[in-house]
């Protein structure tokens, strides 16, 4: 263990060593969502400055092109005089920011609308009521969905869900084993397996999925939030997550720690990297569909923004900007929709869960 350790390690160290050995749900919860020590908790994560960066930070299009989205669902929902739009990890507040500019082309949509966003960290509340001061809609905070009024509503998850802890368990020849964070002779923390299997697992494991080799690596989420989206939705509401993942559930360990722009070990410096996974689609649509809501895509997230048309977006930004503006909003573009290492283009998704009556939605159909 380092010298002096860090006081979010010091108190898992404390938490094992009284409750023993803890699972990957509970230490990812811990690091990112710890009252005093979490990641989370104590700062503004985002930019380039910060350890990563996300659609609405890269380019104003993305949250343009959702304000516009939100626009075409509330007309899709009929227009109501009162609409809930609800974000779900606001961030820095760009999206939302750039969306209802954007949205304010369509009549009646600005006047509507009522803001709700949900956000754990106080540090971000903080800068969200900053920066969107200037809406003049009216604006509320919540620390989780669950405490949001019910109502007509919009949801807007981008890049949230992956923040959520998972679950992880290894394949052994006598069943699933939960995987788990103990500490080693040394004062590590390192991961472990849980010595029985968890009962009945294989029966919650995709099909295909469960004759996979020995040390096969299975993720789940609690699917609380999904069954909260679902049931708020499936009556005149629909939501949209956009996210990294994967649009059939799959095995393999996606477990990931970022620190200034670079991959990190998870179980090091806890509380001061942003440790994620990636997201299952399929396990959500699948959430979405049994509690009775239409469910579209998952599609890649690329796709849905050329569908929203944000070549043509970018073509009416060039014609008012200078070169260097030009080159800027070409670059963004780039990461955006294309494919390969630099691009955002293959891993990220995009999945709406929506009342069935709405029929089709935008983007998601052909371009
Ligand atoms: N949507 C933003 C930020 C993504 S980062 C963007 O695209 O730029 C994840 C966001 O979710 C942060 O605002 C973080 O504070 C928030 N968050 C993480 N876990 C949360 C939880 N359990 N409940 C509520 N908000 C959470």
């Amino acid at each position: 263990m380092a010298e002096k350790p860090l006081p979010l390690e010091r108190e898992i160290g404390r938490l094992i060593s009284v409750a023993g050995p803890m699972s990957v749900a509970d230490y990812m919860r811990l690091c990112l969502t710890h009252p005093q020590y979490g990641y989370y908790m104590t700062r503004d994560p985002l930019g380039v400055q910060g350890d990563f960066i996300t659609a609405p930070e890269i380019s104003q299009m993305f949250g343009e092109l959702i304000g516009l989205w939100m626009a075409a669902v509330w007309r899709q929902l009929g227009g109501p005089g009162n609409i809930h739009i609800i974000e779900l990890g606001p961030g820095r507040g760009t999206l939302m920011l750039d969306a209802l500019r954007a949205a304010k082309v369509v009549e009646g949509f600005s006047a509507a609308i009522g803001v709700h966003l949900v956000e754990i960290s106080p540090a971000l509340q903080q800068l969200q009521k900053q920066r969107l001061a200037a809406l003049q809609v009216p604006i509320d905070w919540y620390d989780a969905l669950s405490e949001v009024p019910g109502g007509p509503c919009i949801i807007i998850a981008n890049e949230f869900i992956d923040a959520l802890p998972i679950h992880q368990a290894v394949k052994r020849p006598g069943g699933w084993h939960e995987r788990i964070i103990e500490i080693a002779a040394n004062g590590d923390l390192v991961f472990g397996l849980e010595y029985d299997p968890l009962p009945q697992f294989e029966a919650t494991v995709p099909r295909g999925l469960r004759d996979g080799p020995d040390a096969s690596i299975f993720e789940w989420r609690s699917d609380s939030i999904a069954l909260e989206i679902g049931r708020r939705v499936r009556e005149d509401g629909a939501a949209l997550i956009l996210d990294y993942g994967h649009a059939k559930s799959a095995v393999g360990d996606t477990l990931q720690a970022v620190v200034g722009h670079a991959y990190g070990d998870p179980l090091r410096t806890p509380g001061q990297v942003d440790i994620t996974a990636h997201v299952d689609f399929e396990a959500l649509a699948h959430l979405g569909e049994i509690i009775g809501a239409r469910v579209h895509g998952p599609i890649l997230q690329r796709d849905f923004l050329l569908h929203l048309g944000i070549d043509k977006r970018a073509a009416a930004l060039k014609a008012r900007a200078t070169p260097e503006q030009a080159q800027e909003i070409d670059l963004a573009l780039s990461r955006l929709t294309t494919t390969g290492p630099r691009g955002m283009g293959e891993l990220f998704k995009a999945l709406a869960i929506a009342d069935a009556k709405l029929g089709d939605l935008p983007g998601f159909g052909a371009p």
